[in-house]
């Protein structure tokens, strides 16, 4: 939606209903903008929150002003899928410079009202989160401070097991070796969890716009595939159908998803040696399976599966932090995609994913 012009406004003192006042109590604000004469109105909280006294005018287009440069378009962006689409809502976290100079973090909830089944009025609620996303972020640099001290001696108490582990496999002490093997399975699982637990933290961030591109999904496929390949000596990943398909999102975090899910399927499938990788298209989306004909996971299970840090029980022999399904779920929700899953518990599984297609 262009920015609109001629915007007026008025501050929603009479008729209040009584969402209003608790809004009102709790600081949320609450605007309201007419598609058609372009008027808007809000609470007072709404423009507290701006830096705006309750008699100064506020427009939508003064609203827009207001926000952070970096975070305009992305805010405008969600407001345009709500209007094209007509879809429920949005929801959004922006900066904001108040008149003063002073910056704030805004969290957004917005969604269209209709009239008549016609789009009259877009609406929205604001509330400042300044003091929860500074911690957020401070922890988040922290995090990222104490993962990267971490993993770098990690890496080398793993080289240094691996080069006793090929010393001794000269000799017959198979005790030791297997002591050794223990070891760098557990170097290895604590490597899993840590970049697990950081990308998680990563992808409960918002969006980096930046990071949006249009590419080619079957490309990325390829991709991810030839790496894992390459590590994967025990299964051959075969891609059987790849249509040229183009998607807009973060290649980086759709690239983890599908490394996720090929290197499931391996993980759970240690007596057999294929995987096979399809993408299928329709007018709209595209949908990527990967199968296996592993161990499977019983219906009763199912539904958990893509729930933080949740594990089959009886697969405790392979390591894992349970995190890898509920990183991917979060990733393709971001995407307005779907990932679901079909298994039969003895047989095999296959993870899809479905996406919009551009
Ligand atoms: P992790 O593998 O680290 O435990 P995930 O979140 O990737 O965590 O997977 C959660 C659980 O789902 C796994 O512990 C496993 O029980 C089950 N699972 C995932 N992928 C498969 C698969 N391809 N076949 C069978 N079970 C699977």
């Amino acid at each position: 939606m262009s920015s609109p012009k001629q915007l007026s406004s008025d501050t929603i003192t009479a008729h209040l209903p009584n969402q209003h006042l608790a809004m009102n109590h709790l600081q949320i604000g609450y605007w309201e903008l007419d598609l058609q004469s372009r008027k808007m109105i809000c609470t007072a909280p709404c423009k507290t929150i701006f830096g705006l006294a309750e008699t100064d005018e506020f427009t939508y287009e003064k609203l827009l002003s207001l926000i952070h440069d970096d975070d305009l378009p992305l805010m405008q962006q969600q407001i345009n899928n709500v209007i094209a689409h007509q879809t429920d809502n949005y929801n959004t976290e922006y900066r904001i410079e108040q008149s003063n100079g002073t910056m704030r973090w805004i969290k957004a909830d917005g969604w269209i009202i209709l009239d008549d089944n016609k789009l009259a009025r877009l609406a929205g609620t604001i509330q400042d989160i300044t003091d929860r996303k500074l911690s957020d972020l401070r922890k988040e640099e922290l995090l990222s401070i104490v993962t990267h001290e971490i993993n770098t001696p990690l890496t080398g108490i793993k080289g240094y097991l691996q080069l006793l582990e090929r010393m001794l496999s000269a000799s017959d002490n198979t005790k030791a070796s297997q002591v050794i093997e223990r070891a760098i399975k557990s170097s290895e699982r604590l490597e899993n969890i840590l970049s697990d637990y950081f990308s998680h933290y990563k992808s409960s961030t918002p969006e980096r716009l930046d990071r949006l591109h249009d590419f080619r999904l079957d490309e990325l496929i390829k991709e991810i595939a030839d790496n894992i390949q390459t590590i994967a000596s025990t299964h051959q990943i075969i891609i059987r159908n790849m249509p040229e398909v183009w998607v807009h999102g973060d290649r980086q975090d759709l690239g983890q998803v599908l490394s996720n899910l090929l290197t499931n399927a391996i993980k759970y499938s240690p007596d057999h040696d294929a995987v096979h990788v399809d993408l299928q298209m329709d007018t709209k989306n595209a949908t990527v399976c990967i199968t296996d004909y592993g161990m499977g996971i019983a219906q009763i299970n199912l539904d958990k599966l893509f729930n933080k840090s949740y594990r089959v029980n009886n697969y405790s022999a392979i390591t894992g932090s349970g995190m890898g399904l509920y990183i991917c779920r979060e990733i393709i929700n971001r995407h307005k995609g779907r990932i679901g899953v079909q298994s039969v518990e003895g047989k095999g599984s296959t993870f899809h994913f479905t996406l919009p297609i551009i």
